[in-house]
């Protein structure tokens, strides 16, 4: 089966009961960020500008958990900021799994190995069976010989921590914008895609369930999303989030006013989304790609979906956001009211319509996924096509994956980031380095991304429009 029979029939499940209830609207996933404090600055990303002033909030554990009791979404994805700083992670992700929903934590996977490190600590001394994963982690050098007595001479106490250990009802879902050379150019750090690549290694190792989380923008090259699949999938991760990023209204007049460029240099329209997506049911064929072959369809403008993006709210530390993932209307102190308060009709692109201009380009997982889902527009043959898409045969890991140039950056000397520096700054005129921080630039825009980490457009795609143009 392509996903666990157990995950897909929890998913069913709610959704048939739900019809069977005529519960006009109720949650799918739940976007839970417990902080918005990351350990990256990433080009673009809207999260950590937008709440650039509460960084240091964090959402109380008993109120995630809650929270999520609240909403009844059958999957919570833990995201950010990074959710492994939250200093209780691992407490609220066996708060949640024992709530009997399946888990997603969303990371840059900078700390997955530490994390990691820290279950085969903790279970090494009742499980004699671990010492073979030590040695066979030493022999792929995932771990060091420090780092491996101090899993075997670990004192009593780390038994009696909270760990996250692998089960069926958990994903890490691991940020993956490309291959290395644009990755760590877009997470502004080398070593990152590398440091990703060793933890999912080690995570597949110890038996833990791993995706990843891409987004695609309008500078992206499809054929590298391809190679990327590729990689990953013959590395033998279980699946791949893929969603078109979108920058909104303001930020579009943005271009125009202050820096006196016309938006349709930058953003992904819907027709470039469909151009971009064209191939994305081959990639359902080929690679374990999440989400429904309805939304698939809509991404590659073989039809139309309403937005029903109060199948994936997000809660934070202000609250219940509305209307969606991506724009912020206001907060709300709880589901219940976030539903009955929006109007939701105000909303998403109807026959090609946008009922609010910031939604005009959007077509993101988080809004439109769940319309797939859930039959919003349903067409003869939709349940069939999304049974069989989830319960036939996963495709196999791809042989091809072994020949990616995947480390195409730092792992070969390149030293891109300063190369990447010095193009931007000697870049096209008016703009500002991609890389500044603070001050009333691009990134300080509300940009918005896919849903998995706060991600953005603009900033993103003139960088890496700027580094194809020097390579050129
Ligand atoms: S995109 Fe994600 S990893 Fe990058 S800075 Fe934002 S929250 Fe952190
Ligand atoms: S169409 Fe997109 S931006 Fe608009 S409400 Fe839906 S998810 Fe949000």
């Amino acid at each position: 089966m392509r996903f666990p029979l157990a995950l897909s029939a929890k998913i069913a499940g709610h959704i048939i009961k739900h019809k069977l209830r005529r519960t006009p609207k109720f949650a799918m996933v739940l976007q839970l960020e417990p902080l918005h404090t990351c350990n990256l600055t990433c080009t673009g990303c809207g999260r950590i500008r937008e709440y650039s002033t509460s960084l240091k909030d964090m959402v109380p554990l008993e109120k995630c958990l809650a929270v999520a009791e609240e909403c009844d979404a059958p999957m919570v994805s833990i995201c950010g900021g990074e959710p492994l700083i939250y200093p209780r992670i691992e407490e609220l992700v066996n708060g949640i799994l024992r709530q009997g929903r399946i888990v997603y934590i969303c990371t840059n996977g900078m700390f997955m190995r530490k994390k990691m490190k820290d279950y085969l600590a903790a279970r090494y001394a009742s499980d004699p069976s671990l010492e073979a994963l030590v040695s066979k982690l030493l022999d792929e050098k995932l771990i060091t010989e420090k780092d491996a007595e101090a899993i075997r001479k670990a004192d009593p106490a780390a038994a009696q921590k909270p760990v996250i250990a692998p089960t069926k009802w958990l994903y890490w879902n691991v940020h993956i914008d490309g291959l290395e050379y644009t990755h760590d150019l877009i997470v502004e750090r080398e070593g990152v895609f590398k440091e990703c690549v060793e933890a999912i290694r080690m995570a597949k190792l110890l038996g833990y369930q791993v995706a990843t989380n891409t987004t695609v923008y309008r500078e992206t090259d499809v054929r590298e999303i391809e190679d990327m699949f590729k990689f990953f999938s013959w590395l033998g991760v279980d699946g791949h989030t893929i969603s078109p990023g979108y920058d909104y209204d303001a930020a579009k007049k943005d271009m125009v006013k202050r820096l006196g460029k016309d938006p349709r240099e930058f953003f992904l329209t819907r027709d470039m989304t469909r151009k971009k997506f064209e191939r994305i049911l081959e990639w359902g064929k080929q690679f374990t790609i999440f989400g429904t072959p309805v939304y698939q369809e809509f991404l590659a403008g073989i039809r139309e979906l309403t937005c029903t993006a109060w199948a994936i709210p997000t809660y934070n530390i202000r609250g219940w956001k509305a209307p969606c993932y991506l724009m912020t209307d206001g907060h709300y102190s709880t589901y219940q009211e976030m539903l009955e308060k929006v109007d939701w009709n105000k909303y998403g692109v109807v026959n090609g319509v946008a009922r609010d201009p910031r939604c005009e380009n959007c077509m993101v997982h988080c809004g439109y996924d769940p319309s797939g889902a859930l039959g919003t527009n349903y067409q003869r043959g939709d349940n069939w096509k999304n049974f069989k898409y989830n319960f036939w045969p996963r495709p196999k890991p791809c042989a091809e994956g072994a020949k990616v140039n995947a480390f195409n950056g730092a792992s070969v000397g390149k030293g891109h980031l300063a190369e990447a520096k010095a193009a931007i700054k000697s870049g096209l005129a008016g703009a500002k380095s991609a890389f500044a921080r603070g001050g009333n630039d691009l990134q300080t825009q509300p940009v918005a991304g896919n849903g998995g980490c706060g991600s953005g457009t603009s900033a993103r795609d003139e960088l890496l429009a700027k580094i194809r143009r020097k390579e050129d």
